[in-house]
């Protein structure tokens, strides 16, 4: 085991906005939600990299697409979810289950956070969180398979996590989750700090991640269904009173949808 190398890592970027996730240390290799093949071939050959394991959180085509491609040049475990439809997995996974990558000296939890999908999940370990379409910086997914009472409960899961948990999601949308969030709760001085930190990173052509869970609790409104300015903002949507945490939430998620 190579423990004296450091954990690396880094991401692949494939098609407009996705990020597959690299994790490394010397030359193993994991990676989480390969959606294109082709991108991890190239990350490979250029570090000499081996494949040692591929972590997916949910079905979706851009999270899963690229798997069968690595799984045909490399004979390697492939983590996924229970109950969700993904032909390619050797391990079905839900919470409560660790799962190890010895090549690479480290070990997940998996975290059940249906919303975006029906049994989508998350691995935390290493400090890392790898929340694929849950949780996006600023931002959170559409809700396709689930209700919003059921995203929030995920979410809520993940905000326990923490403050310093390093968040890797699967899309780079930070900027526009962060224009969302700035209309609808204007005065937050962390937020407008990380418009502008952020604004910086796109127009130098990096990627706005990993965040850390604590800067997602102070500027993520998807995150701040009990502050009092996402509140009045839902009710400002809904026209009416918000009365729980499950209708605010749901009120400034249909806001997004439309926005
Ligand atoms: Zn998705």
């Amino acid at each position: 085991m190579n423990t004296h190398h450091p954990l690396i890592i880094e991401p692949i970027p494939a098609f407009k906005d996705n990020y597959i996730w690299a994790l490394r240390r010397d030359t193993q290799l994991a990676i989480v939600d390969p959606g294109d093949a082709a991108p991890v071939f190239a990350y490979m050959q250029q570090r000499e990299l081996t494949l040692t394991a591929i972590l997916t959180t949910h079905h979706h085509a851009d999270h899963v697409g690229g798997v069968a491609q690595l799984l045909a040049q490399h004979s390697v475990p492939v983590f996924g979810p229970k109950n969700e439809p993904i032909q390619v997995l050797t391990h079905a996974v839900s919470e409560g289950d660790e799962l190890e990558i010895p090549q690479l000296d480290v070990r997940f939890r998996v975290i059940d956070v249906p919303g975006h999908t029906r049994a989508h999940i998350a691995y935390y370990g290493a400090g890392a969180l790898f929340c694929g379409d849950t949780l996006f910086a600023c931002g959170c997914g559409r809700l396709f398979e689930g209700t919003p009472a059921q995203m929030r409960t995920s979410l809520t899961k993940l905000r326990d996590l923490p403050d310093d948990t390093l968040v890797y999601c699967a899309h780079e949308y930070t900027l526009s989750n962060i224009s969302f969030a700035r209309m609808i709760d204007p005065n937050n001085a962390a937020l407008i700090e990380r418009e502008r930190r952020d604004t910086g990173l796109r127009a130098a052509n990096r990627p706005t991640l990993p965040s850390t869970l604590g800067e997602e609790k102070r500027t993520n409104p998807f995150l701040r269904w009990e502050t009092p300015e996402i509140i009045q903002a839902a009710q400002q949507h809904l026209g009416a009173p918000a009365g729980s945490p499950d209708q605010v939430f749901a009120a400034i998620r249909d806001w997004k949808n439309r926005a």
